[in-house]
This record gives C-alpha cells, sequence and structure tokens, in this order.
C-alpha cells in the first residue's frame, strides 16, 4: 500500500459565494461553491425575485429614484 495517494477525509468548511458557510465532510479543508441550499432557488425560490428585483433597479434608475 502507498500512502498519499488517498487523501484524508476529513471536516471542511464549505463557503457559498452568497456568503453562507457550512460544514462538511470532504477530502479537501475548504470548499468553495457558487451556489448552496441557503441560495438555491431550489430551495429558497428566490430566483424569481432576483429577477423581478433586477428589474425594478433599472425601473429606478431610469425615472432617476432611489
Ligand atoms: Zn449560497
Amino acid at each position: 500500500m502507498k500512502e498519499g495517494i488517498h487523501p484524508k477525509y476529513q471536516p471542511s468548511k464549505v463557503t457559498c459565494v452568497c456568503g453562507a458557510s457550512f460544514e462538511t465532510g470532504s477530502t479537501r479543508k475548504e470548499l468553495k461553491v457558487e451556489i448552496c441550499s441557503n441560495c438555491h432557488p431550489f430551495y429558497t425560490g428566490s430566483q424569481r425575485q432576483v429577477e423581478v428585483g433586477g428589474r425594478a433597479d433599472k425601473f429606478r434608475k431610469k425615472y432617476g429614484l432611489k
């Protein structure tokens, strides 16, 4: 048996781009993900809200509102 070819499975901290972080088990100490259960539309249903918000921002800019 050679040593070093099997990464150690350990607790790892997963950080999402949305700012949420959680612990899981992985062969890597730290992980970065672009989407998680906290921001995934499948879980939050926020995808539509984000799109609406974008349009509202354009509307506000167009008419100089804050
Ligand atoms: Zn997230």
